[in-house]
């Protein structure tokens, strides 16, 4: 029985070389993993996992990275799971003969069918056991259960369920029912895999022919020892998971060549989205203007629409994906057939970074993001589409076989006019002020909130103006006009729980809790309530979506205090945009607890619903550090701190 850190990939692990991977290998990983918050300790168990898939079964590697994320495929092929309650009942019910009523009674009980799954299925005798699952067996299935479409599908989902359901043996039926729903719940984010990957790499190289001295040593070597490699390797991958987001084309490479190979093969490639460049929130021209000192920068105006990436690839194929990587192309078609007019002669590849805004075509001005919010997300029918958009460019990260990402933005920006053209009320430059004028810059914000913008985006042009994939940076800011009243910026927050109304409000929530996410973590720490800045209607909407997503008990990796226990709590499902007066020191909220004050945590006062960010994932929340940054960034704190300065 060995400990986390004296692991032996050979020796522990439970199958035999050439062997494919056992389904239970992986469930009883992840069951460890649950029961563990330490996310270094979780790390580590996971690559010892991995250690043994790379020496022991390599071509395994990739369905169990992709079982550990809960996906099957890279998220812009948009192949999902997520198989409705009722039908992954069906399926426990019709195996094991108990009744759909019993195990709805269950999972009402324990807030997880996976758990019930088990239950169930550990109650029954068996005469023949079915062979055991593999890992490639299982991930095969599910990829062929998430492809089936049609009415008619259901049934042989349920049936396909059914084989694997029989042959599971102990905890395998907890996690093959939270896959199939959707969910794993063992607070495993994306980051922790790679990080993983990383470990097992740097412990155990692939590609090797593995000599037993090299695994006795990596066995007793402390993860320490590692510890540079590891961070190399790390950095690496993630690197290049931002540009080039596809285990598919990541993981034959690694156990090729290793991590340290990547860069030379998984690089920007049109037709593959990339994580966009984020900015930093300010508050004030005056900020911005100091941030910036000595630097030469640009204003855009920051139009409030939705991101798009358009890419059109090496045969010419045009996709467009949003700020989460998700593909859709299919809900833009009139977009898509427009880009031959803006387009330059001498175009043949490229990304293009934009957004899409909704627009009055007669009137010809820009309109509201809630109006873009009503277009049909998918497979639009070009004849039928309502509402207009006219796509601002700002950016072009790459350019017939050419990545331009390293260049500084001035070229880019040079580059985007060159190629491409503006078409009236369709294709768009963002509109930009080469200005370090302080009186000019504010001027300009308020002419862009005249335009129907949010404010500006402030970029540098020359100097440390390179474009930074998937960060936050500071050579981004943003200028809302919001921040000239509020805090700076909105945040975006998960839903955790929901308060029961009262009076008029009788058969709806009436308020929420939220929380934010804090990464180091990976757990969602309460705000705030919230129960301002929702229509009746809204209400109501919210409601009915997140009856479906009750659960019974609070996950794990909730953090809130007893006193703001909500009569329901919600799996963390949905973002919520809001607003703030401002920023607090909290004794009872949770949020970046630990980061400005060991004892408290932050919350939000006065906070307002602004709208549901569809475009944003629950990890990509705002996080605990940003939290701790914009409560330290507030004047008043500002000037509390300059004051206990001067008394020292
Ligand atoms: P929010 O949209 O609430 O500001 P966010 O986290 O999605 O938050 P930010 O980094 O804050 O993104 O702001 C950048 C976003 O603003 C981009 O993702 C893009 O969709 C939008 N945007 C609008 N105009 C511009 C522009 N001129 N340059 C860059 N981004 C722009």
């Amino acid at each position: 029985n060995p400990t986390i850190t004296n692991y032996h990939p050979l020796d522990n692990a439970v199958w035999k070389q050439f062997e494919s991977v056992p389904y239970m290998a992986l469930a009883r990983t992840l069951s460890e993993i649950e029961n563990i918050s330490a996310r270094l300790k979780t790390i580590e168990i996971l690559s010892n996992f991995f250690r043994s898939v790379i020496v022991l079964s390599p071509l395994d590697l990739l369905p169990s990275i992709y079982l550990c994320l809960n996906k099957l495929a890279p998220a812009y092929e948009g192949l999902e799971l997520g198989i409705a309650e009722t039908n992954l009942m069906k399926a426990i019910a019709q195996s094991t003969g108990r009744t759909i009523a019993q195990i709805k009674t269950d999972a009402k009980a324990a807030g997880d069918l996976g758990i019930v799954a088990e239950q169930s299925r550990s109650n029954q005798k068996m005469i023949f056991q079915p062979s055991r699952l593999t890992i490639k067996g299982v991930f095969d299935k599910l990829k062929e259960i998430a492809k089936m479409t049609g009415h008619a599908s259901q049934t042989k989902k349920v049936e396909k369920i059914q084989s694997m359901f029989v042959a599971c043996r102990n905890c395998e039926a907890r996690f093959l029912i939270r896959s199939l729903a959707g969910k794993l719940r063992v607070g495993l984010a994306e980051q922790s895999v790679l990080q993983a990957l990383a470990l097992a790499c740097a412990k155990t190289p692939p590609g090797q022919s593995y000599p037993p001295e090299q695994l006795n040593m990596a066995k007793t070597m402390s993860a320490d020892s590692f510890k540079g490699e590891y961070e190399t390797q790390a950095l690496i991958l993630k690197t290049t998971y931002c540009e080039c987001p596809n285990y598919d084309l990541i993981v034959p490479v690694i156990l090729r060549e290793g991590i340290r190979k990547l860069p030379d093969h998984c690089k920007l490639t049109p037709g593959i989205p990339l994580k966009p460049m984020l900015a930093h929130p300010t508050k004030g021209v005056h900020e911005v203007l100091q941030r910036f000192e000595g630097l030469k920068f640009t204003c855009e105006w920051k139009y409030d629409g939705e991101r798009a990436q358009i890419h059109i690839d090496q045969d010419g194929s045009i996709s467009i994906y949003s700020r989460n990587q998700e593909n859709n192309t299919s809900k833009y078609p009139d977009v898509i057939n427009r880009l031959d007019a803006c387009k330059g002669d001498k175009v043949r590849s490229c990304i293009l970074d934009c957004e899409a805004v909704a627009w009055d075509k007669e009137n010809r001005h820009i309109l509201p993001f809630q109006i873009l919010s009503t277009r049909k997300r998918k497979d639009a029918n070009e004849d039928e589409i309502k509402v207009q958009v006219c796509v601002f460019m700002f950016d072009l990260l790459y350019i017939n076989g050419e990545p331009l990402v390293k260049r500084p933005f001035k070229e880019r920006r040079e580059l985007l006019r060159e190629n491409f053209k503006e078409v009236d009320g369709q294709w768009l430059f963002a509109t930009f002020l080469d200005t370090t004028v302080m009186e000019e810059v504010q001027d300009f914000l308020e002419e862009s909130v005249k335009g129907k913008c949010e404010g500006l985006m402030v970029k540098t042009l020359e100097e440390d103006a390179t474009y930074e994939i998937a960060k936050r940076s500071r050579n981004w800011l943003k200028l809302k006009k919001d921040y000239l009243e509020g805090v700076g910026d909105t945040l975006d927050v998960v839903v955790l729980g929901g308060y029961l109304g009262r009076g008029k409000r009788t058969g709806t929530y009436g308020g929420f809790l939220l929380g934010c996410y804090d990464r180091e973590n990976e757990e969602y720490q309460s705000i705030c309530k919230i129960g301002t800045g929702f229509s009746d209607e809204a209400l109501q909407a919210h409601t009915t979506f997140f009856e479906n997503h009750i659960l019974s008990h609070p996950k794990s990796y909730y953090r809130y205090d007893a006193s703001h226990e909500p009569d329901h709590w919600f799996d963390a499902v949905q973002v919520w945009e809001i607003k703030c007066a401002d920023l607090s020191l909290s004794p009872v909220h949770r949020a970046a607890l630990g980061i400005v004050d060991p004892e408290k945590g932050i919350s939000l006062r006065f906070p307002r619903f602004v709208r549901i960010r569809e475009d944003k994932g629950v990890e990509d929340a705002t996080s605990a550090k940003q939290v701790a940054d914009m409560y330290v960034n507030q004047d008043q704190i500002k000037d509390q701190q300059k004051h206990k300065i001067a008394e020292e």
